[in-house]
Order: C-alpha cells, then structure tokens, then sequence
C-alpha cells in the first residue's frame, strides 16, 4: 500500500514537470522562426495574386499563426483603369482600393481556421490625404468590421521616384489629422514605409517621420524596415540605432518592424554591423514587429514563402530570451491587438 501510494505521487511529480517542460518553449531544441507574419502583402503590384487560400495554406504549413492581410500601397494603374477607357499610363503606379475589397471579399468568402487574420486598409494615398477618410467609410459600410489596421502606406519610399511617387511633404502631414483621429478612436495601429534616407545622404528623409511622429503623438505607429532600403546599404549602425533608440524613448507609441530581406542582407547578417540591432531589439523588444514582406504573386511558390520567412527570422536566434518571446512567439502582437493568446514561457533549466 505504502509503495503503491509513493509510486503514485512519485508518477504525479513526474507528471507535472513533464506537462510544465512541454508547455515552456526550449530555444535549444524549437525553431527560431517567428509566428506572426505582420508584413505580408496579399495583392501583387500588378498583374494576377495567388488565390487566397492557397496564400493561407503556405502560412499554416509554415507554422505562422497570425498574419496581418495587406494590398500593395503601390499598384501599375494600367492594370485597372486602361482596361474600362481609363489611362494606361506604364510609368505610374498609385495606391488604389481595389486590393482592399478583394482582399476582404476573400476573406469574407474563406474563412480561416488556423492561421488569425488582421485585415487593412491599404489604400492610403498619404500624398492626397483628403480622400482617406471617405474611402475608410466606404470600406466600412461594405465590410463591417472587418478592417483592423492601416498600411503599408508610404511617406516616401524612394524605389518608386521613377514610377511618379513623391515625398509627402509637411503639409501633406499636416493635413492627416482627421483620418488619424479616426484611427485613433479605433485603435487601428498605422503602418508606415519611411525611408529614412540613402547613401549619399543618410539622414535625408528623417525629418518627415519625425514630423509624423511630433505630429501625431497618440497614434500607433509602425515604422517599417527600421527605414531601411536597397538606396540605403551601408548606414553607420551605431548612429542609426541611436536615432532610432531615441525616437523610440521620445515616442511611445512609436513600433518598429523588421521585415524585408534588405535588413539581413546589409545588417543583420553583418557579424560587424548586427551587434548593434540585437543590443537595440533586446532594449526595446516590446515594441518590435515581425514579417516576411512577401508581395504574393500567382508566381510566388511555398519554398519562396519559406525562404523568407527564414531569412526574416535569422536575427531572431540572437535575441535575448525576453525579446526572442516578445518579437519571435508573438506576444507583442498579441497585446498590440488584444488578442487572448499569450506566447510560451522561455524554458530554464
Ligand atoms: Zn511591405
């Protein structure tokens, strides 16, 4: 009896310390990769998008979680416009709504089981603020409730300046104040593409987020990229995680996300450069977004997906255990938008 009953708590013990191993995440043992894939752009910049649910698959055969659903802030207008009389000019690209309906209709039409979705608006035309706060309405009545977030939107992004895309100046800034008001009611977090400058001038375009940022204190903002580019390979990491820890420090609100290989091709990859980015994503790690920024194409195929996500997910491994649960299992996305999941706790032994 006395041997049957310590048997029996000894199995209990044994129990509980397996259930509570299971439960704790072993960075040694699991994967580095990230679960939320905040940056992935749905709709291409022209031409026709891989079906929804095949997009959905990839996501859940990747281990991905939760993904935010966005167009492309930047679309060849002769894919809509010239077919119905419109113009047809090659050398313009503009954001425009149409991603955003079809995007919400897919989602309305397949709904997903596994993988959560965070839908957004992004047809902001930040040059041409005027016209935001009636579209976001449009959105609205056509799909309640349905849209959570707003972005990619570009501030200035200089890969485009060939395709008619300039600069929102400071008036344009100035004159987003209702449909940032809006955003603020709903909480709906806005993401922004800023560049922060480019090699010949590294520091070139800070100005304009700062403006934002000075601006527009109570909004969330997500600056994308760490306001990196493909203009922009050799900034001076130390003064720019300095900037970037002080506008962090001044701004509250102020997120980071980052995504896009550009960031593990110039930086993060660097043995010399990426100290610098681990020490500033360990200092601020609640504040930090993950994602892949695949702008998914009928051509775009899994191991592409998964390529990304890799490569998106490299920094991850050197991150502190707190940042590694707050940037890579998600729980910063999960606070950002209310959600009741929570991340595993890192094991310790
Ligand atoms: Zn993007």
């Amino acid at each position: 009896m006395t041997l049957t009953l310590r048997w029996l708590v000894l199995g209990l013990t044994a129990v509980t310390a397996s259930t509570q191993a299971a439960q704790c995440f072993d960075r040694s043992e699991q994967s580095h990769r990230f679960v939320v894939d905040s940056h992935l752009h749905f709709q291409p910049f022209s031409g026709p998008s891989l079906p929804h649910e095949e997009l959905i698959g990839y996501l859940e055969r990747a281990g991905i979680q939760y993904a935010n659903v966005y167009g492309i802030g930047q679309t060849r207008i002769q894919d809509w416009g010239c077919f119905y009389g419109g113009r047809c000019d090659v050398n313009t690209i503009m954001p425009t709504m149409k991603n955003d309906f079809i995007n919400a209709k897919n989602m309305a039409d397949h709904p997903s089981r596994n993988v959560g979705l965070t839908l957004s608006m992004t047809f902001p035309d930040l040059q041409h603020p005027e016209t935001i706060v009636n579209r976001m309405d449009i959105l609205d009545a056509e799909f309640p409730g349905f849209f959570q977030w707003m972005g990619e939107a570009n501030v200035v992004k200089q890969a485009l300046f060939t395709w008619g895309h300039e600069p929102a100046t400071l008036e344009d800034i100035d004159a987003w104040a209702p449909f940032m008001a809006r955003l603020r009611e709903r909480n709906m977090p806005l993401a922004l593409h800023s560049d922060f400058g480019n090699d010949q001038d590294p520091l070139k375009y800070l100005p304009l987020m700062q403006a934002v940022l000075e601006r527009y204190p109570d909004n969330i903002i997500v600056w994308m990229h760490l306001g990196m580019s493909r203009e922009q390979r050799d900034m001076e990491p130390r003064q720019h995680t300095r900037i970037l820890s002080e506008m962090m420090a001044t701004h509250p609100n102020l997120w980071v996300d980052i995504s896009w290989s550009v960031l593990y091709d110039y930086y993060f990859s660097e043995p010399t450069r990426r100290p610098f980015y681990v020490d500033f994503l360990n200092q601020h790690s609640q504040r930090v977004l993950t994602g892949t920024d695949i702008v998914a194409s009928e051509n775009t195929g899994y191991s592409q997906y998964e390529r990304a996500l890799e490569t998106n997910s490299y920094i991850n491994q050197f991150l502190d255990d707190d940042a590694f649960r707050n940037i890579a299992l998600g729980q910063n996305y999960f606070e950002l938008m209310g959600l009741e999941e929570t991340a595993p706790v890192i094991c310790t032994d």
